[in-house]
C-alpha cells in the first residue's frame, strides 16, 4: 500500500473540482456513461444496502426505502451538519468511485481500502461537512 485510501479518494475527487467549482454528481455520472436507476428495496440477500454499482453495463442503483430511512434517522438525531446534504448524491458519488476504480485503475487495493477511498471521494467531491462513515452510525432500527 502506497497511500492512505481516504487520501487517494480525496485526490481523485480533486481532479473533478476545477478552480473550487464542484460538478453536479449526476452530470458527472452521465458524462461517464453510467446510468442511475432507482428501486424501492435492495435484493432480499442484501438487506439494508442503500446503493450499488455494477460494471456491465455501467449502472448505479439507488434503493429508495433504505435511503429514506437514513434521512429519517438523520432528522431524528438532529444531525444538522448532515441535513444540508443530498443523500442521493452521497451514494451516487460513492458508487461513482467504484466505476472509476473498476479494473484496478489505482493499483491493487484491498476491498476495505476501496470502500475507504470511495468514502473519501464522496466526502471531497461533495464538500461534505462530515465523514460519510458517520452515516452508517445512524443506521435506523430495522
Ligand atoms: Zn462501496
Amino acid at each position: 500500500m502506497t497511500d492512505d485510501p481516504t487520501e487517494l479518494g480525496h485526490r481523485i475527487a480533486q481532479r473533478f473540482i476545477v478552480r473550487g467549482a464542484r460538478p453536479s454528481v449526476r452530470d458527472l455520472t452521465a458524462q461517464m456513461g453510467v446510468e442511475i436507476v432507482e428501486r424501492p428495496e435492495p435484493p432480499p440477500a442484501e438487506p439494508g444496502v442503500r446503493s450499488e454499482y455494477q460494471a456491465e453495463p455501467p449502472r448505479i442503483t439507488l434503493y429508495r426505502n433504505p435511503i429514506d430511512s437514513l434521512a429519517a434517522a438523520i432528522h431524528a438525531n438532529q444531525r444538522f451538519d448532515m441535513l444540508a446534504c443530498n443523500l442521493d448524491d452521497v451514494h451516487i458519488a460513492h458508487e461513482l468511485f467504484h466505476h472509476l476504480e473498476f479494473g484496478r485503475r489505482f493499483g491493487p487495493l484491498r476491498p476495505e481500502e476501496v470502500e475507504a477511498a470511495a468514502q473519501g471521494f464522496a466526502e471531497r467531491l461533495l464538500g461534505l461537512a462530515f465523514h460519510p462513515d458517520e452515516l452508517a452510525e445512524l443506521e435506523p432500527e430495522a
